[in-house]
């Protein structure tokens, strides 16, 4: 869709104004919008203490998950001929959707809540047929079903022979914290064991992290708790200092 006159003026105006007042920040560059500049902080929790810093591009609003991603899709699908295969993308992020309809033969989206997508499907139990999709992208949502088992092996069966599952999550834990009711929505905080799971269902699962790529895109989560760096995370992903790494899984049938 053609973004209205108003918000493309906005779009070019808002960096500028940004990096005018926030000189002596680092300047970094975006891989999916080819913006270069200072990224925005971001509170990302109700406690105005924790904030993550150079978060967001001001080009096209994404966040580090969002650019290891773009970045990880990048070099998977290099050499796959994704114009010939079909995509499921489950929660679907707005900043990564347009490249995404553009490179794949089939690009669909699926959410049980949002709007605006072409499926109602919940991930514990989807209605597509076993092995309909070449690549199935989730991030961030493993948090929400009560059985995360199931969702695992449902994205697996409705990948085809020689697919590609894209997993992303935030693993703060070593181990899956589950809650036993649900908390403003989420059953759990995920652990590293979640890799352990993937690898069940799975023939092999590599994990990209975000010390892969030239640190100018910024993907380290930079926590900042009373203007105090926050790294107390497992070793996996921590960042001394800084805070931690987001890991992308994929996950080949
Ligand atoms: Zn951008």
């Amino acid at each position: 869709m053609r973004k209205r006159w108003t918000e493309q003026i906005k779009g070019v105006v808002r960096p500028l104004l940004y990096q005018l007042f926030s000189s002596g920040k680092d300047s970094y560059s975006c891989p999916l919008c080819g913006y270069q500049g200072p990224f925005k902080d971001k509170r990302i929790s109700r406690d105005p203490d924790l904030v993550r810093l150079d978060s967001k591009c001001l080009g096209c609003g994404s966040a580090e998950r969002h650019r290891i991603q773009h970045l990880v899709l990048s070099e998977v699908l290099k050499d796959w001929n994704p114009g010939e295969k079909s995509m499921l993308h489950i929660a679907p992020e707005f900043c990564l959707q347009p490249l995404l309809k553009q490179q794949f033969g089939t690009y669909d989206t699926a959410d049980l809540f949002a709007p605006n997508v072409d499926f109602k499907e919940d991930i514990q139990k989807m209605s597509f047929a076993d092995a309909t999709y070449d690549c199935v992208m989730v991030s961030r949502v493993l948090t929400i079903p009560p059985d995360l088992n199931a969702s695992i092996s449902e994205v697996r069966r409705i990948l085809k022979p020689g697919g590609i599952g894209i997993i992303a999550e935030t693993y703060t834990h070593d181990k899956n914290l589950e809650y036993r009711e649900m908390r403003n929505g989420r059953s759990r905080q995920i652990g590293l064991d979640t890799l352990d799971l993937l690898r069940l269902q799975f023939s092999q699962v590599e994990h990209f992290d975000s010390f892969r790529y030239d640190r100018k895109f910024q993907l380290i989560n930079r926590m900042s708790l009373k203007g105090q760096p926050k790294d107390d995370y497992p070793d996996v992903i921590r960042v001394k200092g800084q805070g931690f790494m987001d890991l992308v899984a994929v996950c080949r049938v």
